[in-house]
Order: C-alpha cells, then sequence, then structure tokens
C-alpha cells in the first residue's frame, strides 16, 4: 500500500490552492488533502504547479470577503442605528434616514451564514435593503467600537428591543431597552 503525504506536501497543496486559479473540477477531484498517497500528492502538486496565479483582483475581493465574514462575526446580532454624522463621511453610496444608518446582523438558521442589511421603515413595517461590500466594512468596523451603544441607540430611536426589534412589555426591559433575553448579549 501507498504511503500517505508528508506533511511538507499537504502544506505545499494547500498553499498552491490559495495561491492558483485552480478550476473548481480539479479541486474536486483531489477530494480529502490529508487522505492522498505520497504518489498522489506529488502529481497534485505538478499539475498545481502548471495552474496560473490568482489574479490580484480576485485575490483583493477573497480578502474583503474574509475581511466582511470576520467583521460580521465580530458584533452579536442585531439591530443597529448609527447617527450619520459619525460614518456618512466614509461610505460611497449609502445614505441615512433621518440623519441614522439603520442596520441589521442576521444569520441564516440553516448555513449560519451572517449577512448585513440597511433597515427602512418602522417597527411592524421594516424593510431591508443591501449595502455595498465597502460600505458594510466601514459600518460593521464602526459598530464593533460599541455595540452595544449602537444597538441602544436602535431601541431609543424605534421604542423597540435594540436586538430583536420586539415591543418592550415590562418597566425593566423598558428601561434597559432590550428583552430579557436579548440583553444578555451584552451581559446586561
Ligand atoms: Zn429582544
Amino acid at each position: 500500500m501507498d504511503r500517505t503525504l508528508t506533511e511538507k506536501q499537504e502544506a505545499l497543496i494547500g498553499s498552491l490552492l490559495t495561491e492558483k486559479d485552480v478550476p473548481e473540477a480539479f479541486r474536486a477531484s483531489l477530494g480529502r488533502i490529508s487522505a492522498l498517497t505520497l504518489p498522489e500528492a506529488s502529481r497534485a502538486i505538478d499539475a498545481l504547479f502548471r495552474f496560473p496565479k490568482k489574479q490580484d483582483h480576485i485575490q483583493k475581493a477573497q480578502r474583503q470577503l474574509t475581511d466582511l465574514h470576520n467583521a460580521l462575526n465580530a458584533i452579536p446580532l442585531s439591530y443597529y442605528a448609527i447617527p450619520m454624522d459619525d460614518i456618512g463621511f466614509a461610505l460611497t453610496t449609502t445614505k441615512g434616514d433621518n440623519d441614522y444608518l439603520f442596520i441589521q446582523v442576521t444569520q441564516n438558521t440553516r448555513t449560519k451564514r451572517r449577512n448585513l442589511n440597511q433597515i427602512h421603515g418602522s417597527p411592524g413595517g421594516f424593510w431591508k435593503s443591501s449595502l455595498r461590500r465597502e460600505d458594510s466594512l466601514v459600518i460593521l468596523r464602526h459598530v464593533a467600537t460599541d455595540s452595544q451603544k449602537f444597538a441602544l441607540l436602535f431601541a431609543e430611536k424605534h421604542e423597540v428591543c435594540g436586538k430583536c426589534g420586539a415591543d418592550l412589555t415590562d418597566p425593566e426591559s423598558r428601561r434597559l431597552k432590550f428583552g430579557p433575553t436579548c440583553r444578555k448579549a451584552w451581559g446586561l
């Protein structure tokens, strides 16, 4: 039986897969890298070296996606309100509503992928629009400087729970501006 690949080969294949413009079919044909035999790994490395390098713009787009993914995961799932005075100058196309930018970070329950939307309208009739990637990064990084503050601001502006947008039905929740479950996200 053939020996499995060496650690060095595995690392090399990993970096080649990142640097080279590799067709999906080839990527899929490799299967699980750690399960390759030593000769299979050598053949894969020879083939990978022959693929062209990824273009800069592809690498840039991938970096941007990674940054966005990290920024989305750095703050609690919540509504947020950001004063346009804070951030307007740094945005390319995004316009606020009534001097505030209202946003929501959500998570797909099945895929666990997070998403950022701009929120318009008022409680009971909120509607969403998407944001440009460049603007999304600026917005998320600003929210991360004090996520609780911007969620509280959303609660104040819309008189609902700052995290989930539900009505606040008891005095303690109205005082804290978050419902009993939602306030735990900030240790309240
Ligand atoms: Zn809530």
